[in-house]
């Protein structure tokens, strides 16, 4: 109310968004609907104050209630992931990343990661980032064939590259990793090994994804994807990592703060405390297995309905979709769905023959739908929509409205 008050302009924005919120289906995989707690935390006066250093070794007064919050915060992320080391400053998962880097790389040392076009993100070393330019980036890829990795070829790549750090973690891959083989083929050759499980944190929570926490030394996440937060990131440094260099968590927070980031935002540290109070509950595991579930069930409708899925299903919260059978490109594809209210997007597709900007792909996910409530039953419905809107763009409007009053039935929260 005050802020209609104060700017309407803004206000009439977010209530536009609002409504475009409940009326359609978000299904980008990286994205979900947090609960009214952890936005009222998030909205809280917490975004007025300096905060720069760590909770009792501050730069700033008047700190005593925001000590408290960021310790209960960090003992959450701790007890929840089952770590001694945990950073909950990061403003996002790619300042997380970065400061991982400047912990234990120097400029110009090797590094490796899943490559872009195959799934990995742009912080693993992808040309275009802060990755690629101040370190000697080496990247890895999936199988041809499978379109799952290759740990034998892994292998040899990082044998010979002498990587100092190598990245596992992606944005569009559709399958478990197994964190010990990854191990191995860091040990092989002496190299940090830093899970970034930016996407899956809530499966490694709900217990539907293995925790890398027993094999690898750092783990990196965002805390607004599966997990269901505030926008925000998080940095872990396991017992192996302890191991490995017993400085890690102090580099770590040095790194973070001075090192990269000023103030930290606690209003979002807040928020992220309430996110890890609700991701430790037996409903979060819950929500957790029916992401998976449901993503499950909507891969096998697609199938019958003669899509191609990329590495032939799904063991995660994501579908990776290979359209180049139903003649209709990925900008396309994700903007005849936009009109009819599913939220996707046009994603590449392993080694795919057309340009990034107009690749062969989607890439679908149920964190946010499942959110809502929706179970197998809805996955049918969904996919026999996806497949009305991909076969034909004249089904649009009749969807569209199909879509709206299918969404009354699920609130946002
Ligand atoms: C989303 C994501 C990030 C980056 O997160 P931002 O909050 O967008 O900076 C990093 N790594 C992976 C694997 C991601 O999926």
């Amino acid at each position: 109310m005050k802020l209609k008050k104060a700017d309407s302009q803004i206000a009439k924005l977010i209530e536009l968004e609002t409504e475009r919120q409940k009326t359609s289906l978000e299904m980008i995989p990286s994205e979900n609907h947090t609960s009214p707690a952890v936005r009222e935390a998030l909205g809280s006066i917490l975004t007025d104050k300096y905060a720069e250093g760590y909770p009792g070794k501050r730069y700033y007064a008047g700190l005593e209630y925001y000590d408290k919050i960021e310790n209960l915060c960090i003992e959450r992320a701790k007890k929840l992931f089952k770590v001694p080391h945990a950073n909950v400053q990061p403003y996002s998962g790619s300042p997380a990343n970065q400061a991982v880097y400047m912990a234990v790389c120097e400029p110009g040392d090797t590094i490796m990661g899943l490559s872009l076009p195959h799934g990995g993100h742009l912080t693993h070393g992808w040309k275009v980032n802060f990755s690629a330019k101040f370190f000697k980036s080496v990247q890895y890829g999936v199988d041809k064939k499978t379109q799952m990795f290759n740990y034998g070829e892994i292998k040899k790549l990082v044998k010979e590259a002498q990587p100092k750090l190598i990245w596992v973690g992606a944005t569009a891959y559709p399958r478990i990793f197994d964190w010990k083989k990854f191990r191995d083929i860091a040990d092989s050759v002496g190299a940090y090994l830093a899970a970034d499980i930016a996407h899956i944190a809530g499966l490694v929570i709900a217990g539907v994804h293995p925790s890398p926490v027993p094999y690898v030394h750092i783990v990196t996440t965002t805390t607004h994807k599966t997990l269901r937060g505030p926008r925000g990131g998080m940095i872990m440094v396991t017992e192996e990592g302890f191991r490995k260099d017993p400085n890690l968590p102090d580099k770590i927070n040095k790194t973070v703060f001075p090192g990269l980031q000023g103030g930290p935002h606690e209003n979002q540290i807040a928020a992220l405390a309430v996110c890890l109070k609700e991701a430790a509950t037996p409903a979060f595991k819950r929500y957790g297995k029916q992401i998976v579930k449901n993503c499950q069930v909507l891969a096998e409708e697609l199938k019958k309905y003669g899509f191609n899925l990329v590495t032939g299903g799904t063991d995660n919260h994501l579908i990776l979709i290979d359209l180049r059978n139903k003649n209709i490109s990925g900008k396309e594809a994700q903007y005849r769905l936009e009109k009819a209210g599913i939220t996707i997007n046009k994603n590449t597709i392993p080694y795919d023959p057309n340009p990034p900007f107009n690749p062969s792909g989607i890439r679908i996910g149920t964190p946010a739908i499942t959110t809502r409530g929706m179970k197998e039953k809805e996955m049918k419905q969904i996919a026999g929509w996806i497949n009305e809107v991909i076969s034909s763009s004249k089904s649009v409007p009749k969807i569209r409205k199909k879509i709206k009053s299918f969404c009354k039935k699920f609130p946002l929260p």
